[in-house]
């Protein structure tokens, strides 16, 4: 793209020159007239006139400068370009008109001028509007010699003229020619390095380019850009099944589909292997929820071949949106954020459609309404930062966090949680092991049984997560939820050996909802549990571990929603 680019700059560059030089030729003939008509001679060279002829020279100095950095610095917005290029060349049209006027009508020797605007127009805008120039050129000066030449007799200025007309055609259509050929091989060369061979949709370093051109086009004119993601389901199944080929054929379907899904602004894109990006300059979230909603649709109501092997009786996508600048600040951040989108939707059973959110984003928000220290923002920031860095260090926590969030929500709304407690049992399911961070990474992915002394230091995890949080008084409302998330409904367990009621009713809502993930993941110390086997043991251990209303309650949900299924 780059390297077009500097190209187009160099012809621009020449062509201005040649411009130039055909503003100078006019100026000199503008001086010819002006030597003719008063008939200035080295004898009668007075003071007056050399004074006008002064003031006239720097008069069209000052003119051409102007056009020429006009010309050079074509700083206006690409739609204008052609528009002001078109008027450009018909501003010199009229130029040579006047000085051909001036310098003798049919008799003038300037006619070459024409010249100039052919051939600079026909290579920045194309052989059509080259042939235009040429033939306007063309009518001005036949009209000339037919009105200005002999009336009697034969017209020798016409005939004459006939030639330089022909130039004139043959200059714009061979040149013209050639310029088309040459752009349109451009155009497949460009294709060739930009699009995906089997999609035909743009490939993966086109979008990265164009997504960062895209945010800076959108920041200076103060506009939102969406990000959408679309991730094909259980595609590794359909592979499995019909083979690469099918699957191949499935890819460019939906290739098709997408591009014939948006607009002409908008840039489709083959993300990675069925993984595919849209990117929406100028479009709100709720409009690109639509749109991608419209994309799900289409998808799920074409019929693909063999679909109805698929785990969900038919092939489907999941989508996941975010935009810039509300839910992300950079080109890094946004496809970050898309991707957690999508992420969520894979987790909520496929085959739908999820904006991105962040309960951090919305802690900020809540922190900001209520006018809140600069300082406790800076925490919250830091607090991110704090649980990427567990997510690094215990790779067995990756999703977890998020997976108990969602869960916590669920059970919440279940449980008809106030809208308060609801809210804080989100910030407690986000930042319940925000203390694990300065525990050591061998302990915390350690396959074998833990040392007695090791117990002990994992279990330093809550009262550590309340240091960290304390100083943010925003987040006073979960410092118990954090503190009291290991608890057991029996008193047995840790860090204050809690009983039933004592321990505060979010935490025992987050306790049921982490053992639940916990039993479901992978963990260092045990294999992963199915759904039914987790949903056993959380009935084994319902009155001992667990409140039993509150496990009674998750189990109903996770039975209603067995199909929620993540890896
Ligand atoms: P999920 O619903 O979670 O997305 O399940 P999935 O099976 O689609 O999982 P995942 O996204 O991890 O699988 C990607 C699969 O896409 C793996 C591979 O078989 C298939 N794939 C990737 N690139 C290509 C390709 O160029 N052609 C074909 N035919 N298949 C591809
Ligand atoms: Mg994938
Ligand atoms: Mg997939």
């Amino acid at each position: 793209m780059k390297k077009i680019d500097d190209k187009r700059k160099q012809i621009n560059n020449i062509v201005s020159v040649v411009k130039l030089a055909s503003l100078l030729f006019s100026g000199m003939g503008i001086f010819n007239f002006i030597i003719n008509k008063y008939n200035i001679t080295r004898e009668n060279l007075n003071y007056t006139l050399t004074m006008w002829m002064i003031i006239f020279s720097i008069l069209i100095l000052i003119l051409i400068y102007a056009i020429w950095a006009f010309s050079t610095a074509y700083k206006f917005n690409e739609k204008y370009v052609d528009r002001i290029q078109v008027i450009e060349n018909l501003f010199f049209v009229c130029i040579f008109f006047v000085v051909l006027f001036l310098t003798g009508v049919h008799e003038s020797e300037f006619k070459f001028l024409f010249l100039f605007i052919i051939i600079t127009s026909t290579i920045q805008v194309g052989m059509e509007h080259g042939m235009l120039i040429a033939t306007i050129s063309s009518v001005i000066i036949l009209i000339m010699d037919l009105f200005y030449g002999t009336t009697t007799g034969k017209n020798i200025y016409f005939e004459k003229d006939l030639i330089i007309v022909g130039i004139f055609i043959l200059t714009s259509w061979t040149l013209g020619l050639y310029v088309n050929i040459e752009s349109e091989y451009i155009e497949r060369l460009q294709s060739l390095a930009n699009k995906d061979g089997l999609t035909e949709v743009y490939n993966h370093r086109f979008f990265q380019d164009a997504l960062k051109t895209s945010i800076k086009l959108c920041e200076d004119n103060k506009e939102s850009i969406s990000l959408i993601f679309i991730d094909i389901d259980y595609f590794k199944h359909y592979n499995d099944l019909y083979g690469h080929q099918k699957g191949d054929e499935v890819l460019k379907n939906i290739g098709a589909i997408l591009r014939s899904s948006v607009r002409k602004e908008d840039i489709v894109a083959r993300y990675g292997g069925e993984e595919f990006a849209i990117i929406l300059p100028n479009t709100l979230e709720k409009d690109a929820i639509a749109i991608a909603e419209r994309i799900r649709l289409k998808i799920e109501n074409t019929y693909f071949e063999g679909e109805e092997n698929q785990p969900n009786g038919k092939l489907t996508a999941s989508i996941g949106i975010s935009i810039f600048p509300d839910k992300a600040d950079c080109d890094v951040e946004l496809i970050k954020s898309a991707d957690d989108a999508l992420y969520r939707a894979k987790f909520f059973n496929r085959n739908r459609v999820e904006a991105y959110y962040s309960i951090l984003d919305e802690l900020k928000k809540d922190i900001k309404d209520k006018d809140t220290e600069e300082k406790d923002i800076e925490i919250i920031t830091s607090i991110k930062t704090l649980i990427s860095v567990i997510n690094a260090k215990d790779k067995y926590t990756y999703g977890h966090i998020e997976r108990v969030v969602i869960y916590s929500k669920l059970l919440g709304d279940k449980l008809g949680l106030k809208k308060e407690d609801k809210k804080n049992l989100r910030y407690g399911a986000y930042m319940h092991d925000i203390g694990k961070i300065s525990i050591l990474e061998d302990i915390l992915n350690k396959k074998m049984k833990l040392t007695n002394e090791e117990w002990e230091i994992l279990k330093q995890h809550p009262m550590n997560g309340v240091e960290i949080i304390k100083p943010v008084e925003a987040l006073n409302g979960i410092t118990d939820l954090i503190l009291h998330h290991h608890e057991r409904y029996d008193g047995q367990g840790y860090p204050s050996g809690l009983k039933g009621k004592d321990i505060p009713y979010l935490a025992r809502i987050l306790t049921v909802v982490d053992s639940f993930d916990a039993m479901t993941s992978n963990r260092p110390y045990s294999i992963r549990k199915t759904h039914d086997e987790a949903i056993e043991e959380l009935k084994r251990c319902k009155g001992t571990q667990f409140d039993p209303e509150i496990t009674d309650a998750f189990i109903d949900i996770i039975t209603k929603n067995k199909d929620i299924t993540y890896l």
